[in-house]
This record gives C-alpha cells, sequence and structure tokens, in this order.
C-alpha cells in the first residue's frame, strides 16, 4: 500500500481521538485494495468544506483514496467493534465492511469521521465479503445528501468508486465503495457493547470520550452521565420528529444504526412515503412493520431505554436509584418529541401562535388524509399555494373543506399577516422530496448504463428543497398508481 506523495498539499488532517480509547472498541485494519478504482460521484461543496484540495490530485489519485488503494496522509485506519438489537435481537456486530480512515479536523474546527463502507473484510465480518454494490451505495449518497437539504441532521456522503470488481448477490453486482462522513459512528450498539462486553471503566472510558466530543457543555453537571443521556434524549427526540414531519422512513431503525450525535445513519432500506398512512412500510425484511412509520417515534423511545440500560453503572451506585433515574429521563422524551413534532407541524400549516387545540387541528387533517389516500408532501404544498394541483380528490370533499374552513379561522386569531404565514409555510414544507421512482430511475441510468445524468439532475434539484422552483415541478409528481407496492431492500 502507497501513501499519496507527501509534497502534494491535499488537505488531509487527520486526528485520531477514537483511537485512543481501550483498543476493545476496534481492530486496526486497512481497507483491501481494490482492482480498478473509478470515481462515480463526487461531492466537491463537501470537499471544500472539510478542507480537501482535490484539485491538487489527478482524478485516478482521487479514486484510488476513495477505493482505499491508497491511504491519505496521516490515516490510521481502523474498524470499530459495536453491538446492537436488531428487529429486537441483540448481537455482536461491528464495521463488517468499513473502515475509518480518521477523523478530518476541517478548517472550521469540526471533527468529522471519513469512513469508507464497502472497503473489505474486518474482524467482524462475520463470514459477510465486506463489500457493497453500486446501486444501493448511490442510493445512500442520494439520500443523505438529500435529507442534508431538508435539514434534517444527518451523516453526509463524499464520493462512490466504483472497484472493477463483482460482487456476488442474489446475482452479480457492480462492487463500489460509499465515503461517509458523519459527526462520529458512535451508536447506541457502541454503548451495548460496552456494556456487555467491557468493564465499568471501558465502558466509563466510552462515556467520557462521547461526552467530549459530542456535548463537552454536560461535563460541568453534577450527574454527567445523566444529563449524557438526556442531552441524547433531547436530539434523538428532534431528529424523529423532523423525520415525521417529512414523511421520512428510515426502514431499519436498529440501535446500531441510532447514533449518539442525533445524527440519520444507515440508509438501506429508507425510503419517503407518498400518500400518507402510518402503516406504510417499504423495508422487504420488515415483515410485521417494526419500522412502519407511524411507529418510528415509539421505536425511538425503545432504542433510548437500551441506551439507558447501558449507562446504569454510571447514572447511580445504587441500581434502584440508577433504574429511577434512567426511567425518568426516557419517560420525558414522548413530551420532548411530541413538543418538536407541534412546532414542526405549526410551522408547516402557517401558525405561529399556541393554542390548546392545535393538535385536534392536526390530527383531524392527518386522519383526513389518510381517509382520501392523499399524497403527505404535496397535500401540504396545496395548502401553501393554495391550489389543489395534484390533490384535487381531497380538496373537493366535504368533510376537507370544513376543516379548511376551521384552519383558515385558526390562521386569523393570530397577529401575523397571511403573507407571513405563506412565507413559513414556503420554508417549512419542501417541493420535493427524493421520490421512489425518481431515485429508481436515476438509480438504474446510473447502474445500468453508466449515464449519471439522470442521477446529477436529481441531485440538483434535491439541493434546496424549498426553492419552489419551476425545475422542480415535474419532480414533485407522485408515482403512478401501481398494484406492486414499492420495495427497499437492506443496503447490501
Ligand atoms: P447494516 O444492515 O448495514 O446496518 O449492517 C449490519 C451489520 O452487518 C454491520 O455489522 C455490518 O458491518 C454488517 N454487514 C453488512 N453487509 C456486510 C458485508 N457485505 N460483509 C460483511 N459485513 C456486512
Ligand atoms: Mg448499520
Amino acid at each position: 500500500m502507497t501513501k499519496i506523495n507527501e509534497s502534494i498539499d491535499t488537505g488531509w488532517n487527520f486526528d485520531h481521538s477514537y483511537a485512543r480509547l481501550p483498543d476493545k472498541f476496534y481492530s486496526r485494519i486497512e481497507p483491501e485494495p481494490v482492482r480498478e478504482p473509478e470515481l462515480a460521484v463526487f461531492n466537491q461543496s463537501l470537499a471544500a468544506s472539510l478542507g480537501l484540495n482535490t484539485n491538487s490530485l489527478k482524478n485516478g489519485e482521487v479514486a484510488a483514496v476513495f477505493a482505499g488503494n491508497e491511504i491519505p496522509e496521516g490515516s490510521e485506519p481502523l474498524a470499530q467493534a459495536y453491538a446492537g438489537h436488531q428487529f429486537g435481537h441483540f448481537t455482536m456486530l461491528g464495521d463488517g465492511r468499513a473502515v475509518l480512515l480518521g477523523e478530518q479536523i476541517t478548517p472550521s474546527g469540526e471533527r468529522l469521521d471519513i469512513q469508507l463502507k464497502g472497503s473489505g473484510q474486518t474482524p467482524y465480518s462475520r463470514g459477510g465479503d465486506g463489500r457493497a454494490t453500486l446501486g444501493p451505495m448511490l442510493r445512500e449518497y442520494i439520500m443523505s445528501e438529500a435529507m442534508h437539504a431538508l435539514r434534517i441532521p444527518t451523516t453526509r456522503s463524499l464520493a462512490v468508486v466504483t472497484t472493477g470488481e463483482t460482487v456476488i448477490r442474489e446475482k452479480p453486482l457492480s462492487g463500489a465503495i460509499l465515503t461517509r462522513v458523519a459527526a462520529s459512528h458512535i451508536r447506541v450498539g457502541t454503548f451495548q457493547y460496552a456494556a456487555n462486553w467491557g468493564t465499568d471503566e471501558e465502558l466509563r472510558a466510552l462515556a467520557d470520550y462521547t461526552i467530549n466530543r459530542h456535548y463537552p457543555e454536560v461535563e460541568a453537571e453534577e450527574n454527567q452521565y445523566l444529563s449524557l443521556l438526556q442531552e441524547v434524549i433531547k436530539r434523538q427526540a428532534k431528529l424523529i420528529a423532523k423525520w415525521q414531519l417529512t414523511g421520512f422512513i428510515h426502514g431499519v431503525m436498529n440501535t446500531d444504526n441510532m447514533t449518539i450525535s442525533g445524527e440519520t445513519i444507515d440508509y438501506g432500506p429508507c425510503a419517503f412515503m407518498n400518500d400518507y398512512d402510518p402503516a406504510t412500510v417499504f423495508s422487504s425484511i420488515d415483515r410485521k412493520g417494526r419500522y412502519a412509520y407511524g411507529n418510528q417515534p415509539g421505536i425511538g423511545a425503545w432504542n433510548l431505554a437500551r441506551f439507558a440500560e447501558t449507562l446504569l453503572p454510571l447514572l447511580h451506585e445504587d441500581r434502584d436509584k440508577a433504574v429511577e433515574l434512567a426511567e425518568d429521563a426516557i419517560k420525558d422524551y414522548s413530551q420532548q418529541f411530541h413538543h418538536h413534532w407541534l412546532a414542526g407541524m405549526r410551522a408547516k400549516l402557517g401558525i405561529f401562535n399556541v393554542e390548546k387545540d392545535d393538535q385536534s387541528l392536526m390530527e383531524d387533517f392527518l386522519h383526513l388524509m389518510e381517509t382520501h389516500k392523499a399524497d403527505f408532501t404535496n397535500t401540504f404544498l396545496a395548502l401553501t399555494f393554495d391550489k389543489s394541483d395534484g390533490v384535487a380528490d381531497l380538496f373537493e370533499k366535504e368533510d376537507f373543506k370544513q376543516w379548511q374552513e376551521r384552519w383558515q379561522k385558526r390562521l386569523s386569531r393570530q397577529e401575523e399577516s397571511k403573507d407571513d404565514s405563506h412565507q413559513l409555510m414556503r420554508n417549512s414544507n419542501p417541493a420535493i422530496i427524493p421520490r421512489n421512482h425518481r431515485v429508481e430511475e436515476a438509480l438504474e441510468a446510473a447502474v445500468e448504463r453508466e449515464d449519471y445524468s439522470v442521477m446529477e439532475k436529481l441531485l440538483d434539484v434535491l439541493s434546496n428543497p424549498y426553492a419552489h422552483s419551476p425545475e422542480q415541478e415535474e419532480y414533485t409528481r407522485p408515482p403512478e398508481p401501481s398494484d406492486q407496492p414499492y420495495q427497499t431492500f437492506c443496503g447490501t
């Protein structure tokens, strides 16, 4: 393995704070070189904000770095250990097909994990090939960048390279590697790993590390581990409220896929809902609908309870007291979630002030959308622009007209003008979301025909979902009705 020519100023500025944790938390492992790396997509603006100077590198060198064939200067690759509840069942996991190159310290002083996903086998591969395929990696790129543009905390995607190798799934597919950028990859599952297989000292080391990295403000608190729990609960409540408000369905909310930083992570079978229905599930493996749209807030609480359990030895020396503290913290989650959801729904409906009947106004609205099978995103758009395009079926219904009158009256009971409401709604209701049929169309062109223009156009319109520009118009259309429900598959 070669090191990149050190005389080129590539902008890499790595630190390795995670590697200073006890060595139980990771295994040092280099990415396995691939046959023929080629750059498929590259996120120039993200690269610039990371401080990378890709202009000084030839295209081939960029591909070699993001394929793992060349280790960038200062990188000390490792795979992280973690466990997790997958569909409720607890197992040991870990980075089975990913390596962390290091933490890039950006020009603005942020510390961000740079991880290659699909980079070969690691000690945590459990028989898997350590590889990833092109379709799912491009899908993660599109979805995560769309989430970022929707102002939802998320890991980012820096690059996708094809490997020139075939990966065997149900059929032979093109291999690919995604470079993921994250506030960190510490998961609920990382704490579960520490609590189950580590000593109390190792658990404490992880908690102290996490506080220092993500929640330094709690260091001064009397019970900083309780504060850590409370802060994680706050961020997750806020995050999941944002998912609900945009119709995002994660699809695989296992505890290893829930970050401690509060970023959305792991874009496997995720998808956005079209018609409003709380029972919506897209993932082919989620047969019982555990991770259905309407279950996400509750699963958030379940996962956070698993996180709280891991912290018990640190919360209080008296076990009963520790359990009591953890339970109280978890109880706050629903209230926090509800607060963020209500505030977000008020904004989506152009409401500035607070009235006690707001919740029933919102619930009745959701119920109408469900009954009349209305598109979630487009119904809010129709209210924003006072046009019934695409949702005429709903707008013609008597019960909806009554609701609309109630909503109009509600808007008149605030100081802000109609125009203020319109502006608030424009800014709270995205013109476009990554609709499943549009994402599939872009992936098919890229994977089957090596035509990346469809994906580039899609990424471009998704990059500013609140622009409400004429080019976005055609992307607002929901898919044609089909007998075949849309299905997503885990990102393998
Ligand atoms: P995910 O479904 O992406 O959250 O992955 C769950 C676990 O399976 C993680 O420990 C992954 O590292 C591991 N995994 C997924 N795909 C592979 C693969 N092709 N080879 C080895 N490990 C994998
Ligand atoms: Mg995962």
